[in-house]
């Protein structure tokens, strides 16, 4: 029997609004069974969420921020009391395992603990004036309204890390999720409005990206673009944003290259790099996405990241316990990920385990893969996969690794597994990256700075630097 569907309304001004026309329809990767509907809101319902954030947002960021801080501890108890209930949301409409669907959510309340943790350290500074009597003050002031635009990858989280910190800076905001994921979205919202948070502080739309997205991203109501996603998206964003020189904040894809040297500990390079290429389905944008290896260990290396990759378990996480890997989150995914593959194969790679879909009956299942004989000039080494998909080049040196690293695209995340504390600095200096991680696989800190440099992204998220991304800041001459 097929369960029944829910169908999501949107959340504007502290209230659930009626539906009013179009729908989107939202299935589970595992399945194809149809979960839920979400609203395509039309432009009249985005015109009153951005209206509500709006008149709402004077008084909220008036307030000192240690009330606002109250606000999002109670979120974040909400979010626990409900836990359980809320991973499954997220397991069913993403795909990704239940045990990672519960840290995303207990990560989730721990952010916004964290981001209200905040509220008695936002600082200000006074300057020596040149003239006599005078004092200068630099004070850190809300933006005013912020777009959030979310992926569908780790979606519940990322409502936290743009309105945490946005909301403990004194800024209102309108998210609009993912129409792959939006019901944890809503989930979300129903926490908020038995927080008491105040309307119009936080509000959610449904909708397409080329619709409510864009219609989100060109309005001049809206004075900070917060946005994680793919580069084309980003990049269409900037376009749109340069209409009302809106500041961005733009979190994009990644290439992450993780360098293997021939002083390494083998078996943890193995077991890092295999977590941190499967964990959700290798669908992270700091997941390793491509290998460099010195030739003296590339044999030991490809081997046991063969076999490692082999003991990798997938399928459906609501049919079977304790497996290492969901679907994919749709088919595109699935297609892109099979093109890409039988693209390198032409261009020379060597399959060493995997290489094709795997037919489970139902999902978006792709093998967990390993290539080698990869060079720089392929595609699977400079475009980002998205899945379970390992390609390695053998490389004389870190010297050649880090030339060849830095010559992508991309510059979000990079790793190095290596026992030599010297070659680690070479590279922590070298390396044209916003995040390295030596000898661990690649998932960051709270209290750190996520960004990329290049095509990853204007901005980052996290940490102070994170959350002073959601300010102004404000001088103020005061002749006495
Ligand atoms: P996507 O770019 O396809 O979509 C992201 C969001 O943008 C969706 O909500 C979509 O509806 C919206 N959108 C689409 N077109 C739009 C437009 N013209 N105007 C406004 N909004 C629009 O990305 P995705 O497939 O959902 O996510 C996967 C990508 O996200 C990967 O590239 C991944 O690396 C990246 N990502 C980056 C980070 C990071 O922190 N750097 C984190 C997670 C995911």
């Amino acid at each position: 029997m097929s369960e029944p569907i829910t169908r999501y309304k949107n959340f504007i001004n502290g209230q659930f609004t009626a539906l009013t026309g179009a729908e989107i329809e939202n299935y589970n990767p595992s399945n194809q069974r149809l979960l839920s509907t979400i609203p395509q809101s039309n432009e009249q319902e985005v015109n009153h969420a951005l209206d509500c954030a709006k008149d709402a947002q004077l008084a909220w960021g008036l307030r000192p921020a240690i009330e606002r801080a109250g606000f999002l501890h109670k979120i974040a108890q909400g979010i626990r009391k409900n836990a359980s209930e809320l991973a499954l949301c997220i397991t069913k409409e993403q795909g990704k395992v239940l045990s990672l669907a519960e840290v995303e959510v207990n990560f989730t309340a721990d952010y916004l603990d964290y981001m209200a943790e905040w509220a008695r350290r936002i600082e200000g500074e006074v300057i020596n004036s040149d003239r006599a009597g005078e004092n200068i003050f630099l004070f850190r002031k809300p933006l005013g309204v912020v777009a959030g635009i979310l992926p569908w990858n780790f979606p519940f989280f990322l409502i936290a890390r743009k309105m945490a910190p946005a909301l403990i800076m004194g800024n209102t905001i309108v998210i609009k999720p993912s129409e792959e994921t939006p019901n944890n979205c809503y989930e979300f919202a129903k926490i908020v409005a038995e927080s008491g948070l105040p309307a119009g502080v936080f509000n959610v739309v449904g909708g397409d990206g080329g619709g409510v997205g864009h219609q989100l991203t060109s309005d001049k109501r809206v004075d900070m673009i917060s946005f994680t996603g793919s580069v084309d998206t980003g990049s269409r964003i900037m376009a749109t944003a340069s209409q009302n020189i809106t500041k961005l904040n733009l979190e994009l894809g990644g290439k992450a290259p993780a360098i293997v040297l021939d002083d390494a500990d083998i078996d943890l390079a193995v077991k890092a790099i295999t977590a941190s290429r499967v964990i959700n389905t290798g669908q992270v944008c700091n997941c390793a996405e491509r290998v460099y290896v010195q030739p003296n260990v590339a044999d030991e290396f490809i081997s046991k990241l063969k076999v490692s990759m082999e003991q990798v378990t997938f399928g459906d996480p609501l049919l079977q316990d304790n497996l290492d890997m969901g679907p994919l989150v749709n088919k595109i995914g699935l297609d892109k990920v099979a093109k890409m593959v039988e693209t390198a194969k032409i261009q020379g790679a060597e399959v060493i385990t995997g290489g094709h879909i795997a037919d489970l009956g139902a999902g978006y299942h792709y093998k967990p893969t390993v290539l080698a004989n990869c060079s720089n000039d392929m595609e699977i080494m400079n475009k980002e996969i998205f899945a379970p998909v390992l390609p390695i080049q053998i490389v004389s040196d870190l010297s050649e690794a880090i030339t060849i690293a830095n010559a992508s695209d991309y510059g979000l995340t990079s790793s190095l597994y290596t026992r030599d504390i010297s070659k680690a600095m070479q590279a922590v200096n070298q390396l044209s990256y916003g995040e390295t991680y030596i000898n661990r696989e690649n998932f960051e800190a709270m209290q750190g700075f996520h960004a990329g440099t290049r095509k990853s992204g204007i901005g980052g998220a996290d940490g102070k630097h994170g959350l002073y991304e959601y300010s102004h800041t404000h001088v103020v001459y005061i002749q006495a």
